[in-house]
């Protein structure tokens, strides 16, 4: 039976309880406690002054996240594309009838790895965990990814490299506060995670000193004792001129380096290329500012190096990550309370999203899929056999290039992502998902990439579900239900629970998230991301538990590396890396760098966040970031309207003149789809360690544009 398209309407009569309940924020990877009560139009919201990491602070993002439970563009029911083309309701068994037999007829004709599935960054593990059983025992496809790949992938190949292992923040984010000197690279945490700050306020207020690496006098930057305006691209080389100064200055610490490090010796012969005149001109960073800012961290009492994805997201990323590893661990920082080095996480499923199964290289628990015995261990649990499991995959942006090729995927299953919106060179990606012969969509809203699809199934939001998920600490958490899903809405489990019987797996997909939850424990006991000893009682005792936990008997981690290092040898691997290269620089036709990022009242490709009232008021149209002397000698205008171009496309955005960002570069945030789409001019070029896009760095050129339609 097909209908016209309906949405849910704004009434809810879906409550399950009326007491307020303690769950987390839908957004970042700050993963804020909420107490979420249920009201006859919707939920209530509040701060949960009693969970640690924000003690009560929201931003405006978690506010306001209940408006989408009961948002009027909510999809109701499946809906199935027609033969004239258009997308109508259908009933769930149709519609999954529909995907597997479509799913089938694709491996029929082009073979297994012809289908493909593509996950999501804020996916509960317990999804994240069986989309990768899915594609791997029910598909047996080798192409699965995510979109944390264009989110956390160099900083975790840096981490993995560096430590043996991948934990974002190694540490409780409340050792900040005690830090004397807090270097963040590439980070703007005032605007994407502002109840952080406190830890930040706190730490000045403790007579500490923040140090900034930003391209843009950003309003982190303006907390900040010294602000260092590099020149995009040039992290790696600001790294190494920081160490030059810290080695030259005899800052380092030597017996840290001899009893709990390795490799350090060619580090320390390359950096001494990087006199700090010679840094000034490559990174556009006054001299006495490297030296500063090298003798404030050389000399501090603890201190803690962050970086984020202004350095991460670019092809030299890993590289950039691993040259900050260098400085914290010839410091001698890592593994001491109120020292180290972090990866800040940003998707709000970030950490857990990369550590059980839907990374292309990997299975549950970070186990690799190229070891012998984890693939053994693994395929015990699922009952298939080991040569049965299927090898390595297509990262996320390979993946999609390929899309409706001869030699790849041709029918997709994309769960809680928007690539047209958040993958880069949209409009290419675009014209790939168009090609498909078959796309499948689990959203709650008609997405940009959703729209495209043959199928959408509707799915359940956070506050309708329970699961788990791991903070940018590594601290496992409970999301809860607090109303029921709305009438024709499945959960994502329900979802793969009814695809993996459509397709012969009458068992081993749990749809109750208690359920996939054990399971996950079981899959990785004796993993390096090991969360067999953690359960929902001590998450509730605990305010959550720090993988890794081995047993219930035994407290989580929330420090690691206190004693050795997760490497064959027990210590930290420094490496020597080539600072230079990269993606695309400006030159006569394009001579401004572009980059890209998050405003405070958008989140990523804005499925949610565009359709809540109060964040469009504050952020109603994507706005570029123009030097103004850069502004006038294009005729722009604060408030006007500008083109901007490069080699993939081009978007138009409202000019927003600022000196707070250098002459030489632009800023846009990229929340917007179509005409506005910053991803439309971002460079598909890959890390080649992390497989991470150039999202950071491109070169672009400016024109006045006609009026900006929001
Ligand atoms: Fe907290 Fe992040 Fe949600 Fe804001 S978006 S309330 S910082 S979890």
């Amino acid at each position: 039976m097909s209908r016209r398209v309906r949405t849910s309407g704004s009434a809810l009569k879906r409550t399950v309880e009326r007491a307020p309940i303690r769950t987390h924020c839908p957004y970042c990877a700050f993963q804020c406690g909420l107490l979420v009560t249920a009201a006859d139009r919707g939920v209530n919201i509040v701060g949960d002054p009693e969970f640690p990491v924000n003690a009560g602070a929201l931003c405006l993002k978690g506010f306001t996240a209940g408006e989408t439970l009961a948002h009027p563009e909510r999809l109701s029911a499946p809906l199935v594309r027609n033969a004239a083309g258009r997308l109508v309701e259908a009933d769930w068994s149709a519609a999954t009838e529909k995907v597997a037999s479509a799913l089938r007829l694709v491996q029929r004709k082009y073979g297994r790895d012809a289908v493909g599935v593509f996950g999501g960054g804020s996916l509960t593990n317990e999804k994240v965990y069986l989309l990768g059983k899915f594609a791997r025992a029910v598909l047996r496809t080798a192409n699965i990814d995510y979109n944390g790949r264009f989110c956390m992938s160099s900083g975790a190949a840096a981490g993995l490299r560096a430590f043996g292992i991948d934990r974002g923040l190694p540490f409780p984010v409340a050792d900040i506060a005690g830090a004397d000197v807090v270097l963040l690279v590439g980070a703007n945490i005032a605007e994407t995670m502002p109840p952080l700050m406190q830890y930040f306020e706190a730490q000045r207020r403790g007579g500490g000193q923040l140090i900034v690496i930003d391209p843009r006098r950003t309003i982190t930057a303006q907390h900040a004792a010294l602000h260092l305006r590099l020149i995009p691209g040039t992290d790696a080389t600001l790294a190494h001129g920081l160490l030059h100064v810290l080695i030259h200055e005899r800052l380092i610490d030597e017996g840290y380096i001899r009893e709990r490090t390795e490799g350090f010796e060619a580090v320390r012969a390359h950096a001494a290329t990087y006199w700090p005149e010679r840094v000034e001109r490559l990174t556009g960073v006054a001299q006495r500012d490297i030296v500063h800012a090298a003798r404030l961290l050389g000399t501090a009492s603890n201190a803690i190096i962050l970086t984020a994805r202004g350095a991460e997201q670019q092809t030299l990323g890993t590289v950039n990550a691993l040259s900050y590893i260098n400085l914290a661990l010839a410091m001698g920082r890592v593994g001491r309370p109120f020292n180290g080095y972090g990866c800040l996480t940003g998707q709000g499923n970030g950490q857990g999203g990369r550590e059980h199964g839907q990374k292309a290289d990997q299975l549950p628990g970070y186990r690799r899929l190229d070891d012998a015995a984890a693939r053994e261990r693994i395929a015990t649990l699922w009952g298939v056999a080991p040569e049965d499991l299927p090898g390595p995959g297509r990262s996320a942006y390979e993946l999609l290039d390929a899309l409706g090729r001869d030699d790849g995927v041709r029918g997709l299953l994309i769960m809680g992502s928007n690539p047209v919106v958040s993958a880069p060179h949209a409009t290419h990606v675009e014209q790939r998902l168009a090609a498909l012969d078959f796309l499948v969509v689990a959203d709650f809203f008609l997405s940009e990439t959703a729209r495209l699809a043959d199928v959408v199934l509707p799915s359940a939001q956070w506050a309708e579900e329970d699961g788990t998920m791991t903070n940018l600490e590594g601290r496992v958490i409970r999301r809860r239900r607090v109303i029921e899903p709305p009438p024709g809405v499945r959960t994502d489990l329900q979802i793969l629970n009814g695809l993996a019987r459509a397709l012969g797996a009458e068992h081993g997909f749990p749809s109750s998230p208690a359920g996939a939850f054990n399971e996950l424990r079981r899959a990785t006991a004796g993993a390096p991301a090991d969360y067999s000893g953690i359960t929902a009682a001590r998450i509730d005792r605990e305010s959550g538990v720090f993988w890794p936990c081995a047993s219930t008997a035994k407290p989580g981690t929330p420090r690691l590396f206190a004693e050795r290092f997760h490497t064959p040898s027990g210590r930290a691997r420094f490496h020597r890396v080539q600072t230079f290269g990269g993606g695309e620089r400006p030159d006569a036709d394009y001579p401004f760098y572009l980059t890209t990022g998050r405003v405070l009242a958008q989140y990523q490709s804005g499925t949610q966040t565009r359709r809540i009232t109060a964040l469009r008021r504050a952020a109603r149209v994507a706005e570029a970031e123009i030097h103004p002397r850069a502004a006038q000698r294009a005729g722009l205008a604060d408030g006007g309207d500008v083109t901007i171009e490069t080699r993939r496309g081009r978007a138009s955005f409202r000019v927003k003149t600022t000196a707070a960002i250098r002459e030489d570069t632009i800023f846009v945030p990229f929340h917007w789809p179509d005409d506005h789409s910053a991803n439309r001019l971002t460079n598909p070029a890959l890390d080649p360690i992390s497989r991470m896009p150039e999202f950071k760095v491109c070169a672009a050129r400016i024109a006045a544009a006609p009026k900006h339609q929001p």
